[in-house]
This record gives structure tokens, sequence and C-alpha cells, in this order.
């Protein structure tokens, strides 16, 4: 587990009471949901909170061909015969993690279901390979992420009535400017530039675009724009040439550019 741990504060700008709200749901070892757009410091949030309490934690990037062996485990077969190695869940859930499950909803349907029993007051793990019933460390926590939207696939409601959730939006400008100078070293006044053009971007969400551009994206080309690049130049590199391909989106982007510098 000692891979796990996070030995340093990872940089996290509050914007609210989530800490607050982490601290209690992971007191009565609550499953959490974090609901937000991609990019807007859901990751970053669960590497500062277990970094504040200690526990190691496992991350699992969810896509399409996540099986539930993938999470729980399988045997391997070497030189010396078969040996079981346990998947990232079942590690967490063994050792007393915080296992991230990033998109969930990304994954195949059986690895919904394998989080069930360990997501209730039962919290068990049912590795069948290995016919073990993996009851969870008292410190395993479960917290999975989800971006809703128009083209988002849903969570079944069998796996909701399961967890308290948390709202994530993008910061307030202010502080998103702050979060993005203190990220990429910029001043702040550059990094307000890149926030105010962010904003604009935002705007068009449902006009073509499913999300405007993410802190994630104002970071790079604030990190461009620490390399020397003009804002503007490195705006259009990081965000408009990356966001769409359509040329109507796009044209709308580049106007959004016009209107910031
Ligand atoms: P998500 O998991 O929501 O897709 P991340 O947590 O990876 O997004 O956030 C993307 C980047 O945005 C981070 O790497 C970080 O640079 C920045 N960021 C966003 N919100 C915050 C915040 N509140 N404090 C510090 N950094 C943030």
């Amino acid at each position: 587990m000692d891979a796990y741990r996070i030995r340093s504060e990872p940089y996290y700008q509050r914007t609210g009471d989530e800490i607050a709200l982490f601290e209690a749901a992971y007191a009565k070892r609550l499953p959490l949901l974090l609901k937000g757009p991609t990019g807007c410091g859901k990751t970053r949030f669960v590497e500062h909170m277990a970094w504040r309490l200690g526990r190691p934690l496992v991350t699992v990037a969810c896509h399409d061909e996540l099986s539930a062996a993938d999470l729980v485990g399988r045997w391997l077969i070497d030189a010396e015969g078969t040996r079981w190695q346990d998947g990232p869940l079942a590690l967490a859930a063994r050792h007393g993690a915080i296992c991230y499950l990033d998109e969930l909803v990304e994954a195949r349907a059986d690895t919904t279901v394998v989080i069930h029993p360990l997501a209730d007051t039962r919290r068990l793990l049912p590795l069948a390979a290995r016919n073990e019933l993996l009851a969870a460390h008292p410190d395993f926590a479960l917290v999975v992420s989800y971006n809703p939207g128009p083209l988002a696939r849903e969570l079944k409601p069998s796996t909701r009535q399961r967890f308290c959730a948390l709202e994530f939006h993008y910061p307030a400008p202010e502080m998103e400017a702050a979060i993005v100078a203190r990220e990429a070293g910029v001043p702040l006044d550059v990094a307000a530039g890149i926030v105010a053009f962010g904003v604009r971007t935002r705007r068009l969400q449902g006009h073509g675009l499913d999300d405007g551009a993410s802190t994630r994206m104002l970071v790079q080309a604030a990190l461009l724009a620490a390399q020397g690049i003009a804002p503007r130049r490195a705006c259009r590199m990081a965000v408009a040439d990356a966001l769409s391909d359509d040329p109507g989106v796009h044209e709308a982007l580049v106007a959004a550019l016009d209107a910031s510098w």
C-alpha cells in the first residue's frame, strides 16, 4: 500500500464546504458520488482528501472495456503456477485505502454491480473466481465520479441509491484565476485573462459544445503562457483548437478569443 500513499499536500483550493462534507461522509464511511464536468477539480479534491485523512488512494480511470475482473482481480499463471492478484478495488478494500473510480458510468455494466455490496452497509466484495467474500477494512471508503450531461450515460438508480453526492462546478472566476495562476506559475492578471476567455467558451455549452473550457484546459493554456507564448495564442492552442473540429463552433471559439484580447 505504501506506493499509494500521498506524501505531500496536493494543492486544492476549497470552493465551499466540500472538505467538511467529505470528512463527515468518510467518518461514517458513506460512499460518495462526485458530480461535475470534466476537469473541474474532482480528482485533485480526492487526492487532497486522501492526504488530509492520511489514507492511501487507489484511483481507477473507468473506460468501456473495464470489466469486473479488472477491478476485483484474477488468477495469473506464471512459472510457479497460478497465483491470485487483487485488482485495484480488492486491494483498496483489503488494506483500507480510499478507492476512487473516476467516471464510473463508462465502465461495463457488470462492473457497477460488483461495487453494490461494497457500497452499502454490508461492505463486502465477492471475489467469485477465488471463492472469497472479502470484508472491507474499516478504513476503506469508496468514491466515484460522474460527469452528468445530455450525452452522458445514466447511472443506474440502484447504484445511485447507495451514494451521497457532492456537486462540483467550475470555480468562480476570481478563484479560478487564483488556481490557474498558482498551478501554472503565471501572474494573476494573465490568469484572469485566460479565465475570462474560459468563461466565454462555457456560454457556448449546448450550442454545439458539450462542455466549455475546463479548469484543466485553462491551466494548460497558462502553462504555455508561462513558456512565453502570448496568452491569446496559448488559449487558441490549448482550448479553441482542441475543443471542437466543427467549423461553426470553432468560429464561435475564435470570436470568444477576439472578445478577450
Ligand atoms: P476532474 O477530476 O474533475 O476531471 P481534475 O481534478 O483533474 O478534474 O482538475 C483538473 C485540474 O484543474 C487540476 O489538475 C488542477 O490543476 C486544476 N484544479 C481545478 N480545481 C482546482 C481546485 N479547486 N484547486 C486546485 N486545483 C484545481
